[in-house]
């Protein structure tokens, strides 16, 4: 069985952790090809410091090896902020980015080998070997692209901000015009990423942020195209009209889309989409071209959240055959 997973940071990381159980595999021995390809957005990505910052890939990695804050959801656990201090005490900006003092090590890591030449995939594959996730963590491509925020500016101007600025100093309070993934026009598909969904069984969304995570992914040329080919089955991180933890609803207002499962669904369309999960809540989603499926949607604990993982593995089988 392979599937793979675009996935975003924390809800794409606990969804993963649920399709391990469900597929009854884990941390495995060098050498074996994982069930599981992660296809990670790296439009959060930042430069800070001189360092590179890969958030979302690291929450997968993090929270499957077995090293994440599980409270916070992201970051690592037992995490001190004395580097954090430091830089505050010389005047260093900005001050709004929780940079901890163990995932330093890991950004450290990174931009050492990326100034070596090393591309990002490379780079991801050599903290895996610490890290052991028990999947194939790939980030959705090896170039460089940022999601800015465009947001209102005195008087009457607008200015693009980075989305880390904007989702965490203003915790996506500042109305969005406009959300866009700077050089995703000319980016490429990692490698291993076209090859890892041609080679699929199936594709399964995770109740990731839909406009800048999995967007983010679906914004590279070739993924989406990719994914139109094979059967993907998503679970809507929407429950009953409101985002269920995070501020999702203010990425899909600034790209004109309603916060409910089914105008998710209808955004990402049926070319793309063959079945998606909603909440029971959700029921009476109806979209045309899509197999809906209502069943409880909130990761709660690990059961809840392996019991999704499998009500989308089963989906995708039966839609699988069937032209998608
Ligand atoms: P990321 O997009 O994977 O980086 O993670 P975020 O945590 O930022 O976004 C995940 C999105 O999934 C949130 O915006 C919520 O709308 C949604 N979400 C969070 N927890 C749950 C859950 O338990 N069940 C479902 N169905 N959706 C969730
Ligand atoms: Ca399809």
């Amino acid at each position: 069985m392979r599937i793979v997973v675009p996935a975003g940071g924390i809800g794409g990381a606990r969804f993963l952790r649920g399709l391990q159980a469900a597929l009854g595999v884990g941390a495995e021995p060098t050498g074996t090809d994982p069930a599981i390809t992660v296809i990670g957005n790296t439009g959060d990505d930042i430069t800070l410091f001189g360092l590179r910052i890969c958030p979302d890939l690291d929450t997968v990695m993090y929270t499957l090896g077995g090293g994440i804050n599980e409270e916070q959801g992201w970051g690592r656990a037992a995490e001190s902020f004395t580097v954090k201090e430091e830089l505050a005490a010389y005047g260093m900006q900005p001050t709004w980015f929780g940079l901890g003092d163990r995932d330093t090590a890991t950004h450290i890591v990174r931009a050492q080998m990326m100034a070596a030449g090393y591309p990002l995939s490379a780079v991801t594959a050599a903290l895996c070997d610490r890290w052991r996730p028990g999947v194939r963590l790939l980030p959705m491509t090896d170039d460089r692209v940022e999601t800015h925020v465009v947001v209102d500016d005195e008087p009457g101007g607008r200015r693009a901000i980075h989305f880390q600025e904007w989702w965490i100093r203003y915790r996506a309070a500042l109305p969005a015009r406009e959300i866009t993934g700077i050089g995703a026009e000319d980016a490429a598909p990692a490698p291993g990423v076209l090859e890892a969904i041609d080679e699929a069984d199936a594709v399964l969304l995770p109740p990731s942020n839909p406009v800048v995570s999995i967007g983010s992914v679906l914004a590279v040329p070739g993924i989406r195209e990719a994914l139109e080919r094979t059967t993907v089955v998503g679970v809507s991180p929407i429950i009953g009209d409101a985002p269920v933890r995070g501020m999702a609803d203010a990425c899909l207002k600034a790209i004109g889309v309603e916060t409910s499962a089914q105008a998710v669904a209808e955004h990402y369309g049926p070319a793309l989409l063959d079945g998606w999960l909603v909440d029971k809540a959700d029921e009476h989603t109806h979209v045309d071209g899509v197999a809906v499926r209502s069943l409880p949607l909130y990761m709660s604990d690990p059961e809840a959240t392996a019991a999704i993982a499998r009500a989308a593995l089963d989906l995708a089988a039966q839609l699988k055959g069937q032209p998608s």
